[in-house]
């Protein structure tokens, strides 16, 4: 008979046989239910991360798992070699959800960002005329699109990259914010420029007002790409659908992941119009993936999508994100030192490193993670109430005031 593991076994086997490319808070979960998960000797937490906004439909939601388990017994992976009748729907439901015309399917974020860093750069090629091989992207100081190597030639953390090298020629960097920057760094051969409207993974870094509509004005002005990476930021986290909606503008791509399947299963996709994923860009054999587009994923996303709207999620974030930006920013702490975000993402920035504080909040069931050293992410499911969110917040409080 099996032993019986317990919390400290877990922890142990973890660190002897996984690699330590991660240094997670020690609390083991054995299930989860909504906003609630449970470790391994039954202990209840709150979970205020929601596998970086993945979750924001909540845990094991009962209409997606339904929709999974139906799934599951129909069919699973046709291949793109085939056609299935989920992503048919599935694409129909993205694009009339985003306004966009087309969609591209992918698993992860990072493969997502990778399609439309491909994509712009035939658009430039094909499209705008720029010389082969001389297209360069424009990419933001600070930001955070993923860990393949391509994608980490263009971050400016050195731990993401150090030891990692050679890195993908065509990049460009210019400081996250800053509109003449990125004006001089604009030339006949930029194709694009990605950027996150908030920069989450870098510790909640919200660009100044107006800014993202003065960058969506000067791409087009130059005829240069504006892309969205909407994967954390995206379907509801800061209280609009988009969050290039809180300033009105419209991308010509937009890069989804995270809680397009309500952290149930990896689902990413690329939207944009016909003239940057139509044929000329990616004809049949140009790109793909074998597990991209699959009728799981596909079935698991199209309800995903239906619960966000229909629980109206999307709204409950910006109600209950304003409360508690307000609640969070009454908190008279000596140990903060900015209180930031939109809707349900929000950052506590500290004087010092937030971890020796995301464990005291764990000894008092809440669940949090540190992001960049000394800031806090309060980014809870969105299916939260607001009875919770003061349960939350007290418990903030008692830890950051005393
Ligand atoms: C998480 C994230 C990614 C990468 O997604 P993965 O699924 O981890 O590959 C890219 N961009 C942003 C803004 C993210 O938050």
């Amino acid at each position: 008979m099996d032993r019986v593991l317990h919390t400290t076994d877990y922890i142990a086997l973890e660190d002897q046989y996984g690699a330590h490319n991660y240094h997670p808070l020690d609390v083991v979960i054995d299930h989860a239910e909504g906003v609630w998960v449970y470790d391994v000797e039954g202990k209840k937490y709150l979970d205020c991360l929601s596998g970086y906004s993945a979750l924001s439909q909540g845990h094991c939601h009962p209409r997606i798992i339904k929709a999974l388990m139906e799934q599951a017994q129909r069919v699973t992976l046709t291949s793109r070699a085939f056609r299935n009748n989920q992503l048919a729907q599935f694409a129909q439901e993205l694009c009339e959800l985003t306004g966009f015309e087309r969609m591209l399917p992918m698993n992860s974020g990072a493969e997502a960002i990778e399609t439309a860093v491909k994509a712009a750069r035939k658009w430039g090629y094909t499209v705008k005329g720029i010389p082969v091989d001389q297209a360069e992207i424009i990419t933001c100081s600070n930001n955070f699109h993923g860990r393949t190597t391509t994608i980490i030639t263009f971050s400016t953390e050195p731990l993401y990259r150090e030891g990692f090298g050679p890195f993908t020629p065509g990049f460009v960097t210019v400081p996250f914010g800053d509109i003449a920057a990125l004006e001089a760094a604009i030339t006949p051969n930029t194709a694009a420029f990605l950027v996150e409207p908030i920069q989450a993974e870098a510790g909640i870094i919200m660009p100044p007002d107006g800014y993202l509509k003065a960058a969506k004005e000067l791409c087009e002005k130059h005829k240069v790409l504006f892309i969205a990476d909407e994967i954390q930021t995206g379907l509801g986290r800061t209280g609009r659908l988009f969050a290039v909606d809180h300033e009105n503008i419209v991308p010509d791509m937009l890069v989804l992941g995270k809680a397009l399947s309500g952290g149930v299963y990896p689902v990413s996709a690329v939207v944009g119009n016909d003239e940057v994923l139509g044929e000329t860009i990616f004809p049949p054999g140009s790109h793909g993936s074998t597990f991209g587009g699959n009728p799981l994923g596909s079935a698991v996303a199209r309800e995903a999508l239906k619960v966000l709207i229909e629980e109206e999620l999307v709204e409950n974030s910006a109600i209950l994100g304003e409360y508690a930006l307000e609640r969070f920013r009454q908190i008279d702490s000596p140990y903060i030192k900015e209180v930031r975000g939109r809707g349900l993402l929000i950052g506590l920035e500290l004087h010092e490193p937030a971890r020796r504080f995301c464990e005291a909040l764990r000894d008092e069931r809440v669940l949090c993670k540190e992001t960049h050293e000394n800031t806090i992410r309060f980014a809870p499911p969105l299916i939260i109430d607001r009875d919770t969110i003061d349960w939350a917040i007290d418990k903030f409080e008692a830890v950051l005031t005393v």
